[in-house]
């Protein structure tokens, strides 16, 4: 019997009763077969809800069926806030969509716990769901460049570039800067946050709003993803 800890991704309905999970451990992205998953009895109901931080007991060679799992942490507080809940569906989209190219695991997977925990506990929470979308940008080798033009390396007149993944000067800015600097700073204290020497973090509706979008159109432009929870959390927040 193999041992493995992480995090809930997703389920699977799997034939008529069972349930394929799939769950972001610190090598990666690993499914599981549950049987009998949808079947009242089953021992597994109250643990195999997405994201639950699980361990499990598993066998078998290539589809490992679940023996016993038992919860580590529910993040009850995030399951029961829509808004919370939504946008840490989005980030755990956005885990598994990349989990197969680019992530650094052994980076990657303890920071997002550390994520979920601040984002349970923390009433303004938005920033840190931010701060993820932000480092993961650097997990993935699309980070962002802040201090200098991208092109000429000028450090003067900066305004942040979406296509050209960073700051670009006087010269090399294109069209009308996009976004206040306000939104800009507040992406790049983000981007450099040390989770272990915490300091405060201030922010006003109107520049989370906008660094909403900016993060949106980096994906977008740089990885071409929207999850589909972010389209649901439109819904729900109004932008
Ligand atoms: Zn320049």
């Amino acid at each position: 019997m193999d041992v493995f800890e992480g995090i809930i991704l997703k389920h699977l309905d799997y034939k008529e009763t069972s349930q394929i999970i799939y769950v972001y451990t610190e090598k990666g992205m690993q499914s599981f077969l549950i049987r009998g998953a949808n079947q009242l009895k089953s021992p597994f109901l109250g643990t195999k809800d997405t994201l639950s931080y699980v361990r499990i007991y598993a066998s078998g060679k290539s589809l490992k069926t679940v023996k016993e799992m038992n919860i580590i942490e529910y993040f009850k507080g995030i399951k029961e806030s829509l808004d919370k809940y939504t946008y840490v569906l989005h980030i755990l989209e956005l885990v598994e969509h990349f989990s197969d190219g680019g992530l650094d695991h052994p980076k990657s997977y303890p920071f997002l716990i550390k994520i979920l925990r601040k984002v349970e506990s923390e009433m303004e929470y938005v920033p840190y769901i931010n701060m993820f979308e932000a480092k993961l940008l650097f997990l993935l080798g699309v980070n962002p460049r802040f201090h200098e033009c991208v092109i000429c390396k000028d450090t003067h007149d900066l305004s942040f570039s979406i296509k050209d993944g960073g700051m670009t000067c006087h010269d090399h800015t294109q069209s009308k800067p996009n976004f206040s600097e306000k939104c800009v700073k507040l992406f790049e204290f983000l981007y450099y946050y040390d989770l272990a020497k915490p300091s405060s973090i201030e922010t006003e509706l109107k520049t989370i709003v906008e660094l909403r979008k900016l993060l949106d159109s980096y994906y977008l432009y740089h990885l071409n993803i929207k999850t589909k929870s972010r389209t649901v959390l439109e819904g729900l927040i109004g932008y």
